[in-house]
Formats: structure tokens, sequence, C-alpha cells
């Protein structure tokens, strides 16, 4: 994919698990083939940037060598499936892995090849932590219910998921190869994404199909329908020190950001003081397995001294922001320490949970949707948005830098005493 860096080069790890092998050789392929920006996506997976037309072919090679990229296009995996990275780390979380491979196996079947590359199915062990996450299709597993599975496919509009149901753990597999060719029967020809077949079919159509399959429809989607789906996701614990079925030591990277050298610094930290498994989150932080009880103190001074985060905050309010100039040749200007002084305006105006976006230009990459506060450097000005995305926002009338603050001043920002 190119952007105003070069071109971005996005891997796909094993279920967003990397060995520190794995970490040290793209924190030095970062090095020699791009600008050594390495980047966590918001589906848990690495992109590299930077990288030229004239470096791509050495750089796909070492990866192909890593076991990181396959040869070709058409030998890839097409579609993702995002695990839970807490699955066999919290105890919260039921055991994910065999559902999994009875997934991949449907994925990477007969009718995979026709799916969208953003195509995402996303396991969730029933925590908020794949919420964000934009699915073409949800599966979720709860303790509180054994053997059963909930499924929800992407609505015809964005942020919208359509319920289709419960079934069983066992079946999944059958469920969602039915699904996929209900969907590959609405759209030949394409590369396809669920929302575009929902639209083409219709909700009550693509239910009807696949209700002999389910033990329990929901019919039209109702969340008293279907057991489990009023009980709220339990909150992950990604960050800091934790134990459970074994222990590990999140770590939060500024922006989900960091040059060839922080990751071998994850990676030294990993072998030091864990098992060597570095799992990634859709949530901007790594999660380092196998930190012991003894080492936590250690490992998170170590963590702290190189700039990663090992404290929980207040999820209050969430920054976003694309690596903007000068990293970026298309950047209208600086895009980090901008979000983080905005962030700074804003006050108890705002609900917790909220996004506020900083874009170098009107491309957005590092965000796809709305957020509460989006903020686009245009070459005229600043534009700025309130629960809009990059496109919307850049529609809007330039302004100076000293509006855009007292707009979110005036309307973000903490009350009068
Ligand atoms: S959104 Fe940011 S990273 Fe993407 S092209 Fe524009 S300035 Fe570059």
């Amino acid at each position: 994919m190119e952007s105003g860096d070069g071109l971005i080069v996005r891997l796909r790890t094993t279920r967003g698990v990397a060995s520190t092998a794995q970490i040290r050789l793209l924190a030095g392929a970062a090095h020699r083939f791009g600008n050594g920006i390495i980047e966590l996506t918001r589906r848990g997976n690495l992109q590299l940037r930077g990288i030229t037309p004239g470096t791509l072919p050495d750089l796909q090679a070492e990866l192909c060598r890593a076991g990181l990229a396959e040869a070709s296009r058409e030998a890839e995996r097409p579609a993702s499936l995002l695990v839970c990275p807490l699955s066999g780390l919290d105890p919260r979380c039921p055991p994910l892995e065999r559902v999994a491979d009875g997934l991949e196996e449907v994925l990477s079947s007969l009718i995979a090849p026709r799916l969208s590359d953003k195509f995402v199915v996303c396991l969730s062990g029933g925590s908020d932590l794949l919420e964000r996450v934009s699915a073409d299709v949800r599966i979720t597993l709860r303790h509180e219910h054994p053997g059963l599975a909930e499924l929800a496919v992407a609505g015809d509009r964005r942020e919208r998921e359509l319920r289709l149901g419960q079934c069983r753990v066992g079946s999944l597999p059958l469920v969602l190869h039915a699904l996929l060719q209900q969907v590959l029967e609405q759209t030949p020809g394409q590369r396809l994404r669920v929302r575009d077949a929902v639209r083409a079919r219709g909700e009550s159509s693509l239910r009807a199909a696949l209700a002999p399959l389910l033990e329990m429809p929901a019919r039209g989607g109702r969340a008293e329908e279907m057991a489990g789906t009023g009980t709220p996701p339990w909150r992950a614990r990604c960050v800091g020190f934790n134990s459970g079925v074994s222990s590990w030591l999140g770590l939060v990277l500024p922006f989900g950001s960091g040059l060839s050298d922080d990751w071998s610094a994850i990676a030294e930290l990993a072998e030091r003081f864990g098992s060597g498994e570095v799992r990634l989150t859709p949530a901007r932080a790594v999660l380092i397995v196998g930190v012991g009880a003894a080492d936590r103190e250690r490992g998170a001074a170590f963590a702290e001294a190189r700039g990663f985060g090992v404290r929980q905050q207040p999820p209050r309010l969430e920054l976003i922001a694309c690596s903007g100039a000068p990293a970026c040749r298309s950047a209208q200007g600086e895009t980090r320490r901008l979000a983080s002084s905005l962030g700074a305006i804003v006050g108890a105006g705002i609900r917790s949970g909220s996004t506020l976006h900083v874009s170098g230009c009107e491309k957005g990459c590092a965000w796809g949707g709305p957020a509460d506060i989006t903020l686009v450097h245009a070459a005229d000005g600043y534009r700025l948005g309130f629960g809009t995305d990059v496109a919307q926002t850049s529609e809007t009338a330039p302004l100076s830098l000293d509006s855009v603050r007292a707009r979110v001043a005036r309307s973000f920002g903490a009350p009068p005493p």
C-alpha cells in the first residue's frame, strides 16, 4: 500500500503471536529497507513504513525466509482471523486455540481467495479487547455459556452489527462455511466483505438461510433473544503486570508506533524477563508472556526507561495520530505532539472512552472511522469535526490553530467552577 512516506508493508503474524527472533528480524528489516518505523495496526498486526520500490523485493525475500510473508499473493492467507490475545493467559477468556484451528481451515478453503484483503473474523472470549475492530464476522465464546458461540456479522452500515444467533461451538466451522457461501453467492466477481452482501441480499434473507444451522437464531437481532448477549464485555487487562493462567507484562507503544530500536528492546525484554513470546493486541499494546512476579518490577523499569507505558490509565480519551510530518511526505503538519497538546485541553466535558484523532492529511491512515474529535491538517489550515471521520471533517471550513483550541476547550473543556 502506498503512503506519503513510501510503501507500507503489512505482515500477518500467526494469530498475533511473534517470537523474539521474528521481532529482531523485523527491526533489522525496517531499518535497512524502510524508514525504521514499525506500527502496530488496529487489527493487532504489524506494518513496516517507508519501503521503496527498490527495497521491496529484498524485503519480501527476507520476510518469506522468516515465514512472515508468502512468495506470491495467491499463496498468502487471504482472510485474517483475529483471536483474542488473552486466550490462554486470562482465566476469564475461554480457550480459543482449537476453535481458531477449525475456523482457519474454513478461511483457507477454496472460497477464501474471493474474500477482500480487509475481511476479518474476530474470535473473542467475551472481553472488550476486540470491540473496536470492525469485524466482518464476530464470534464470541463466554465462560457463562459453555459449548455455545454467539455469532454476529457486519450490518449494512458501518458501526452496526447484525446478531445472527448462537450455535454449538463444534458447529462453528460449518456455520462459517455456510455464511461465507451465502455471502459469495450474492456478489460474484468481487473481493468480498460481509457488509456488501448484507446490503445486496437483505438482513432477513440472510437470517433465514442460516437459521437451520443455529441453536438459537436471533429474530431481528434483539439482545434479549440470545442468552448472554445482555452480558457486558469484561474489561481486558493489557497494560502492566497481570497474572492468570500464565502471567504477562503489557506495554503500550505511544501511538502504536515504534522505531527499530524500540522493537529490538521489546525482543530483549521478552528474552530477559519472559518466555520469548510476544503477543500483539489491537489496543496498541504488546503482551510479554511469561514474566514472573519476581521480574515484574525490573521488567517494568526496563520498559519505562524505553518510553513504553506500563501503568494502566483511566480510559478517558484515546489519542490517535498518524506519523505526520516530518516522517510522511504527504503530511501538512506534525500530528502526535499536536494530539497530546489538544488532549491536554480536553477536560471533564468528554465522556470516558472518547477518541481524539489528528491526521496529517485527508488520507486518514491512522483511523478509518469517526472520532469524538477529529482534526485534519490541510494546506489552508486545520479542519475540525466532532463525531465525524476524516473525509467529513475535510469538508469543513479551514480554521487557525487558536480557533481549534478555543472550540475544543469550549466543547469539551472542564466546566467552570
Ligand atoms: S494520513 Fe498521515 S501517514 Fe497517512 S498519508 Fe496522510 S500524513 Fe501520511
